[in-house]
């Protein structure tokens, strides 16, 4: 059976002393939660803060990107290592934000989800079509090309590691999440995608979040559905009662 996710991706919010402070919330409200796995994924600069708060309670810690690379001349980037050092063990790769402003490609997304594994980091590779490719019917085909572009010499071995968000772009921050059919269809497809390349055994075990204004209100529904795994959380990542609460939902 699959231990479910539940991931708060804070966004570019919160210095390090905010960021402490919201970590000591979450970790006094689920730090104890062993059912359930919790994850924070602050910015860069409120790692290693966060870090320190959640050290020796049940919530792990993530960051929101990284680099391919191991080391040397990557003005401004940080690599596996470096998030590894200050005890991360998630990292959000290609998200929606980073595809749209920051023009990473599957091909970079793949070299990304291979050096995190590489460095004993969990991936958690976000895919999803925007309103206008689901409008034009091509929500498995957008899925297909992402996911299969992220997970190019991904073996059945990262099964336990590797997560995968389903963030459809509409409704992300939005208000508008996918109704629990709807969600559960794509996740449906995700793991037999997972399945062809993998194997069944291996596409069994990987965890697939929905993310896209979850919400307490809404996350019983999408939880409760076959192949939905957990979330991945945005704004209600950042009041810890909600974030909370949404722990206890899965
Ligand atoms: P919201 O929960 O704010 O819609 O954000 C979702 C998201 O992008 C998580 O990565």
């Amino acid at each position: 059976a699959r231990k479910y996710l539940i991931a708060g991706n804070w966004k570019m919010n919160l210095n390090s002393a905010e960021g402490a402070e919201l970590a000591k919330d979450v970790v006094a409200l689920v730090g104890a939660q062993t059912d359930v796995a919790v994850c924070v994924c602050p910015t860069f600069t409120v790692l290693e803060s966060v870090s320190k708060v959640v050290s020796g309670s049940n919530v792990q810690l993530g960051a929101q990107n990284m680099h391919f690379e191991a080391s040397g001349a990557y003005t401004g980037e940080i690599s596996a290592e470096m998030l590894r050092h200050l005890f991360a063990n998630f990292v959000i790769l290609g998200h929606s934000e980073r595809r749209e402003y920051f023009g990473e490609t599957d091909a970079i997304v793949n070299k990304k989800t291979l050096a995190a594994l590489a460095a004993n980091l969990k991936p958690i590779v976000c895919i999803g079509e925007t309103l206008e490719e689901r409008e034009a019917g091509k929500v498995n085909e957008v899925i297909k090309t992402q996911l299969e572009g992220a997970l190019v010499g991904v073996t059945a071995a990262a099964a336990d590691a590797l997560v995968v968000a389903y963030e459809p772009v509409w409704a992300i921050g939005t208000g508008k999440t996918a109704t629990p059919e709807m969600a559960e269809e794509v996740h449906a497809e995700i793991r037999s995608l997972l399945a062809a390349s993998i194997g069944a055994e291996a596409a069994d075990k990987v965890r697939i979040l929905y993310g896209g204004s979850m919400k307490p209100e809404n996350a019983d529904e999408l939880l409760a559905q076959e192949n939905i795994d957990g979330g991945l959380i945005g704004g209600a990542a950042l009041k810890a009662s909600s974030f909370a609460a949404l722990v206890e939902s899965a």
